[in-house]
């Protein structure tokens, strides 16, 4: 037991690191396009911000935090999610005193104890964007297009984009109603989660994975139906913003959010191949969730994808860069004697910021040239008794095979000039 990471976790070894380095590489840049600055929150949080920023009623809260008393006898919470926390963040740090929108990004791990399978983990990552102080469709299209071109960029064109609207607290309540007349006769047939939801967050029914609940639904009002005039224009209008950008969409009267501070857009990203864990980014405004923390009331937007679903993509589809781990310049000395001076070498070296190595492992010439080959090196500069004698070196360049007696303090410049042809 001690000897295996924690169910539903995995470590992210070296041969697999530059591979989330790259995605996240491409995730900064993009953030740096569309003007969205990182924000970097503790992974745990108070309890009581969840429970009030994502919802009691939820699964995650209900089902699924990591919770625990800390010895000051505080109820603390690793972060399931970070909306809360940035929201948190946004009103603790008074960054809406700065600027009237407020454009942040995140990237990091959040933690659900969630049933582990492919593309469901209890520690996962996620990178998320969260746009604080605007109320304008606009500002939805602009989220939704970078989520779209993140992954475009990335390689992944199969792409479906489901959008709905869930209304605001002055249209839902009807629709909520309407929803419950319509369930109210068949509610035995619903799983259990659906039929404690059936009072409390009846919305919550459209999204139930079982197949019974489906059926059960099925024939339900759409929400879209029932919006008010405001909620009617603003999805109106983020359509024709969507259509203009070339941006295709599904609408998905099942998508919801089932709580009072999601607003209006709700939008989810599906990549089929992944099958069953399919979902790769979920979204949506939150108009009241600011005020619902304590602040002024602030419209806002935002989405988290989930990075291990991309890897798992990405990987799929081959389309996953090859990692160069190869380095300028192996320094291999010939014998235990010449070690000092190939080692200043070596400083030296990376020091004028050439990627550089040698052998710790007291490998004779031979396995210190095969190890050069492994990595593989552009040089070797070998260091034998006559070379130390003169302070010179042999540099190999190991592509055309040619070596040449160089003086040890000129090593730097032909490199530098053979790299440069
Ligand atoms: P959510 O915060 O539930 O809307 O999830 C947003 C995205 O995070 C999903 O579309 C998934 O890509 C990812 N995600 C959510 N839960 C998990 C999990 N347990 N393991 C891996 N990825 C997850």
């Amino acid at each position: 037991m001690l000897l295996t990471a924690p169910r539903g976790t995995q470590d992210i070894l070296p041969g697999a690191s530059a591979n989330w380095q790259y995605i996240e590489a491409t995730v900064r840049d993009i953030c740096r396009l569309y003007g969205y600055k990182e924000i970097r929150t503790p992974v745990f949080e108070h309890t009581e911000l969840f429970l009030r920023g994502i919802g009691e009623t939820t699964d995650v809260v209900s089902k699924e935090m990591y919770t625990f008393t800390d010895r000051g006898e505080r109820s603390l919470t690793l972060r399931p999610e970070n909306t809360a926390a940035v929201v948190r963040a946004f009103l603790e740090h008074k960054l809406y005193a700065e600027s009237l929108l407020s454009k942040l990004f995140y990237i990091g791990p959040m933690f659900r104890y969630d049933r582990p399978q492919a593309g469901r983990y209890r520690q996962f990552h996620q990178f998320g964007i969260e746009a604080l102080g605007s109320k304008g469709p606009a500002m939805d299209a602009e989220v939704i297009i970078l989520a779209v071109q993140l992954l475009e960029r990335l390689g992944l064109n199969d792409l479906k984009l489901f959008l709905n609207s869930v209304g605001c607290p002055e249209c839902r309540p009807l629709y909520r109603t309407a929803l419950q007349e319509n369930l109210r006769e068949k509610t035995e047939a619903l799983c259990g989660d659906c039929q404690s939801r059936f009072e409390r967050n009846p919305m919550r029914i459209l999204d139930c994975k079982n197949p019974k609940c489906a059926e059960v639904s099925t024939g339900a009002p759409h929400i879209v139906d029932c919006l008010c005039e405001d909620c009617n224009a603003h999805f109106e209008h983020l359509k024709s913003l969507l259509a203009a950008a070339g941006i295709d969409f599904v609408l998905n009267p099942r998508l919801v959010r089932g709580l009072d501070y999601y607003t209006k857009t709700a939008f989810e990203i599906q990549y089929a191949p992944l099958g069953s864990q399919s979902a790769v980014c979920g979204g949506g405004r939150y108009d009241g969730l600011v005020a619902e923390c304590g602040g002024q009331s602030t419209p806002s937007i935002g989405f988290a994808i989930g990075l291990e679903r991309i890897l798992l993509a990405l990987e799929k589809q081959g389309l996953l860069p090859e990692v160069n781990n190869g380095i300028d310049v192996f320094v291999a000395p010939i014998g235990k004697e010449n070690q000092s001076i190939a080692f200043k070498l070596l400083c030296d070296l990376r020091k004028n910021g050439l990627t550089a190595d040698m052998d710790f492992m007291d490998r004779n010439i031979k396995g210190q040239m095969k190890q050069a080959n492994k990595y593989p090196a552009r040089f070797v500069a070998i260091i034998g008794d006559e070379e130390a004698l003169q302070g010179k070196v042999m540099l190999k360049n190991m592509q055309s095979g040619i070596q040449e007696l160089v003086d040890n303090i000129a090593v730097q410049n032909k490199i530098q000039l053979e790299m440069e042809d």
